[in-house]
Formats: structure tokens, sequence, C-alpha cells
């Protein structure tokens, strides 16, 4: 067999792949752009000096008093029976005929500082040049990244927005086809045959037969005799479209700036009932009787629960060295909620029990249930 006239499609003039994405050096620097460390691929930026949000002083943070929440038997009961229904193994006999007791509410309140950002980041991204506008350098230079003027949002809700730095775009080569539009297949190296996998290249096959007499050699089917085989990959093409400009052979470059609104929220409730876990307290609403809105808060003072106001003044610096270095702190909303909860004591064929009602949706916690078999 010919070795030569089956490699009559490669083509030395098709480069092989080169590297995935632009090596380094291939951009230059665009001013307010660089990385901080040459290396980073998404720097991200602090916010400008200027821009330095402070404390209204002065503010009168005085909050109002609150009554406790208090609930009826007969809202106590409901909210056990639907407790109840929900567990397969409890009865709903205890429920419906148990004797109340006390109703004992208890002072919860819920802190909640919030405070919403806006960071930004850049990064190179490129397209297939096809004869688009390109907004380059010569229409002036680029605004830093602070100054591109972006539409916020709906204050306290998290988004992310992608823009084009205007000024920023260029093209160049392809980097990965050298500008040819399309790459050697790799699979065949560039031959757009490969050799022959049933017959191992040979072009015929050894039979096995059950007496040594009929064993012999075959012609291969899978070939037809030739030993080689079109290539699957490139259809025996030897040669594929540049994945990366897509055959348009060159590539438009920008820069993409990133700009992330996100709203960071800390919570805290003080732990002063042991009997109840107060992990329950995060999937229930409770009443927002004080809420503050400023583009900074101010600590709280003269609550009657002091732990409120320390951990309003914790939070507050906490969350001011969290995130003013990095981010732009847009606004901050501090929030003290009433989370209503109930210990009810009630007895039971003689027993004594007890459950807790909690939260605006009268959620049940029971560590105890008369069970079915008790009351037999
Ligand atoms: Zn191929
Ligand atoms: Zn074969
Ligand atoms: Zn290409």
């Amino acid at each position: 067999m010919d070795e030569k006239e089956e490699l009559g499609s490669f083509d030395p003039n098709i480069p092989e792949e080169g590297p995935s994405a632009p090596p380094a050096g291939w951009l230059e620097d665009v001013h307010g752009y660089q990385s901080h460390n040459g290396e980073d691929e998404n720097p991200l930026y602090p916010p400008p000096p200027a821009y330095n949000p402070q404390p209204e002083l002065n503010r009168n943070t005085s909050v109002p008093n609150v009554r406790v929440p208090t609930i009826s038997e007969d809202v106590a009961r409901d909210a056990l029976l639907k407790f109840v229904e929900s567990k397969w193994r409890y009865s709903s006999k205890p429920a419906r005929n148990l004797t109340f007791k006390e109703l004992k509410p208890i002072t919860v309140y819920r802190y909640r500082l919030e405070t919403y950002t806006e960071t930004r980041t850049s990064g190179w991204k490129f397209e297939p040049y096809n004869g688009q506008v390109v907004d380059g350098p010569q229409y002036g230079v680029s605004p830093p990244p602070w100054d591109i003027p972006v539409a916020m949002p709906q204050t306290f809700t998290d988004i992310v927005e992608k823009v084009r730095v205007p000024h920023s775009c260029l093209v160049k080569t392809c980097h990965m086809c050298a500008g040819c539009g399309r790459t050697r297949c790799i699979s065949c190296s560039g031959r757009g045959q490969k050799r022959c996998t049933a017959c191992h290249g040979k072009g015929h096959r050894v039979q096995h037969g059950n007496h040594k007499r009929s064993s012999g050699t075959r012609r291969c089917s899978s070939c037809h005799g030739r030993g080689r085989k079109r290539c699957n990959s490139c259809q025996g093409l030897g040669f594929k479209i540049c994945s990366v400009c897509h055959g348009s052979q060159n590539l438009l470059h920008f820069i993409q700036l990133t700009v992330t609104w996100k709203n960071n929220i800390s919570d805290f409730i003080p732990d002063r009932q042991p009997d109840f876990p107060d992990k329950k307290f995060e999937k229930v609403t409770g009443d927002p009787f004080f809420v503050d809105e400023s583009i900074l808060v101010y600590p709280i003072q003269g609550f009657p629960d002091q732990e409120i106001c320390d951990v309003s003044t914790k939070m507050i610096n906490e969350h001011l060295e969290r995130f003013s270095s990095t981010s732009r702190i847009l606004q901050q909303r501090q929030t003290i909620e009433l989370v209503p909860l109930t210990h009810a004591h009630y007895t039971y064929s003689g027993k004594d029990y007890s459950f807790f009602v909690y939260g605006v949706e009268n959620q049940v916690f029971a560590s105890k249930y008369p069970s079915a078999c008790s009351i037999l």
C-alpha cells in the first residue's frame, strides 16, 4: 500500500492549535485597569478615597416601647394540633383534650444589620471580530473603574451587571490559529485519516474457525483492506474551524467591568431560653417595630435591652471594617424585631407537659408530647 497516497489531505500551512487564552503580554495595560500584582486576572478595585461616608452624628435612635404579644388558649391549641398532624406517630387526642395551666409570653428581640455594598472588578474578554465597531483608545482614554456610570438597582437587592469599558477595544490576530481561521486536527495530526483499529492497520484480519484448517486471513471489512479510515473528528479534512475565532481569523478584545451589588445581612438573638433551640427562630418572622435606614447607621442607644445596644455597636463596626476597604457602602438598615414566643404549660392524664409557640407564623416546638400508648 502506498503511504503517500493516503496522506493526500495533509496541509503543512494549517497551524497546530495555539494557547486557548491570550498569552501574557499579548494585551497592553490600559491605564487604571492594571492588576494589583500583575498576575491577578480579576482585580478588585477599592472605592476611591473621595468616597468616604460618615455616620450622621446626634441622630436620635430612641426606640418606642413595645408590648409583648400574648396568644389565647385557642390559638395555642390550634397551633399544637397542626404540629401534631404533621407528625405521623403523634395522636391528636391529647392536643384536643389537654388542660392549659399557663401561657407564658417571653420577650425575644432580634437585631438585624443590613449593609448594601457595590464592588467592581475587571478582566480582559474577547469575541470573534467580524467587522463590528471597535471602540478603541483613538476615541479617548478609558474612564477609571469607579467613573463608569451604571444605573443602581433597587436598594438591598442582589444583582451583578457586566459592562464593556469604553475605549478599551482592540483587534488582534487570533492567538489560537495565528490568523489562519483553521487549526490542524489533533486526532489525525492533519492527515484526515487514521489507522484502522479493527485490523491494526494491516488491512486484513486473522479468522478463527473451529478447526485449524479453516483458520486464515481475510480482507478487513471495516476499512475494506486499506488499513486506514477517514478521521471522524475532522470528517477527513485534516483541519477544524478554529474554536476561538470561529474562522473569523481576528479577535476583538475588550475590558469587561463586573459590578456586584450585594446585601450583607447579620442577625442576632440573645440566647436566654435554654429549653428552646435558637436556630428555630431563623425560619420565622417577627414584628419589625424599629427600622432605621441611612447611608451609615449609628449604634442604637437607650434601648431597654442592653445586649441589643452592644451588638448594634459591634456589628456596625464589623461591617464598616469588612466592607469599606473593598466596597462602596451604599446604604445600611438596622431593624429590631419582636419575635413572638410563648411557653405553654398544660396537664394531660395527670402529668405535666409544655410546648413553645413561636414566630408570627405560630410554629410549635415540643420536646415531649403524650404518646398514643400512654393514654391507653
Ligand atoms: Zn482529523
Ligand atoms: Zn481495517
Ligand atoms: Zn482563530
